[in-house]
């Protein structure tokens, strides 16, 4: 990327390499670069660092707590962050929910919620998805009847991440029934808390525990826990989602997975050219949709939200960290089969678990299945 930037935007990158360097505890680092489900602590303190500095939520509005920066200036942070093994913040509150509060949010929930987001302080879940309401998720049946003073929920939802240890939940619910799936849908907030919520935990192929199955059994919320109007959920909803496709292409951390791997394969002096050819395609596609992540974020700044771009950076970049941990499955062999407390070789600790979770990018934010149809229809005109 040198190419690209400017003498001051390098002497940005400068700045920023050094506060990492000294702020980033390493006994985090090292724990990022082994693992792949880590705790809200362990979120939170990164979290919490970084606020300090102002950098909490570095894509934000400066009205809202974010630093001002240009879109190339959060590209070389997010980069930067990721080439130190900095821990990522966690998604929903910074990326999600901080987003959606400020654009569709009363006053009151941006001066309640917004400023614990940014501090770290508070965790949020994502209750969209139900167990028959994943890729169709208009048809989901959880509903939220009127009651006075507030709204009364039931219903059930399937693969919550980090619902454990959220303190809330932004939630989808049927709110009329008597419109077409899309129109009759609002969108909540949820205290974790609250009366009439049962979290079971799922573990996932890795072993790991970071999704749950959340049952809301009659759970009551205030009137001012809607956002926006009332069935107007799914535009709310799919303006989340896209925040949530363009996080998904995960290229700094793609980027420095896979120059860790590179630097282990030519320090081991290895020559196997269907490896090398194999790096080879992994480099050209991570540059291209380095390219492509930058274009999207300086058309944001523009006033541009991300449309159909943000389903080609989820396909692509979902299918690369894919492939970047079948490479380094095949460059390590079975030393990839250690398990991370047995061993002290930092560069294979935990690769078979992320290979193994791994299923779960081309899954989550939206199948890559559903993506290709959305860019067919609106980028390729196929309908
Ligand atoms: C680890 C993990 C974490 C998750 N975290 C969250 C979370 O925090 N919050 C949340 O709300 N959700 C979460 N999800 C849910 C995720 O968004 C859904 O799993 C996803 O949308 C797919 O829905 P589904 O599982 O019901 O699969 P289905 O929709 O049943 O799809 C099954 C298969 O059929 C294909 N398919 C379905 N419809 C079509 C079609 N029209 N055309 C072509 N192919 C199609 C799909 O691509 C897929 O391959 C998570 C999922 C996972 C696995």
């Amino acid at each position: 990327m040198d190419a690209f930037l400017t003498r001051d935007e390098r002497r940005f990158r400068e700045e920023i390499r050094d506060v990492i360097g000294r702020i980033l505890p390493p006994d985090l680092a090292r724990a990022t670069r082994r693992g792949i489900h880590l705790s809200r602590e362990q979120m939170a303190l990164w979290n919490r660092l970084l606020h300090e500095k102002g950098w909490g939520a570095h894509h934000w509005p400066v009205e809202f707590g974010g630093p001002g920066w240009t879109p190339v200036q959060r590209f070389i942070f997010e980069s930067e962050c990721a080439r130190a093994d900095a821990p990522p913040t966690s998604v929903f509150g910074l990326y999600l929910v901080g987003p959606t509060l400020y654009t569709f949010g009363t006053e009151a929930q941006k001066a309640r919620y917004l400023p614990p987001i940014l501090s770290g302080d508070e965790f949020w879940c994502q209750g969209y998805s139900e167990p028959d309401a994943g890729s169709d998720l208009a048809s989901l049946r959880t509903v939220a009847e009127r009651t006075e003073g507030g709204w009364v929920i039931t219903g059930q939802k399937a693969w919550t991440t980090e619902g454990h240890f959220a303190d809330f939940m932004i939630c989808l619910a049927r709110t009329n029934a008597a419109v077409k799936p899309q129109a009759g849908l609002s969108l909540f907030i949820i205290d974790m808390k609250s009366p009439g919520i049962t979290l079971h935990p799922v573990l996932t192929i890795d072993g790991g525990h970071s999704v749950n199955t959340v049952f809301l059994d009659g759970v009551t919320v205030p009137d001012d826990a809607l956002i926006g109007d009332v069935d107007k959920g799914w535009t709310y909803a799919k303006f989340l989602l896209a925040h949530e496709r363009t996080n998904n292409a995960q290229v700094h951390r793609s980027r420095r997975e896979f120059e860790r791997l590179k630097a282990r394969f030519t320090g081991e002096r290895r020559t196997d050219p269907g490896l090398r050819r194999r790096f080879a395609l992994v480099e050209t596609d991570l540059a291209a949709l380095e390219v492509t992540v930058l274009r999207i974020l300086i058309d944001q700044t523009q006033g541009r939200e991300p449309g159909p771009e943000a389903s080609i950076v989820k396909v692509i970049g979902s299918e690369l960290q894919q492939t970047i941990s079948e490479l380094a499955m095949d460059v390590l062999g079975e030393r990839a089969l250690e398990l991370p407390h047995d061993t002290a070789d930092d560069e294979a600790a935990g690769w078979t678990e992320r290979h193994l979770f791994r299923r779960v990018v081309t899954i989550y934010a939206g199948t890559n299945e559903i993506q290709k149809t959305i860019i067919a229809g609106t980028t390729l005109g196929l309908r």
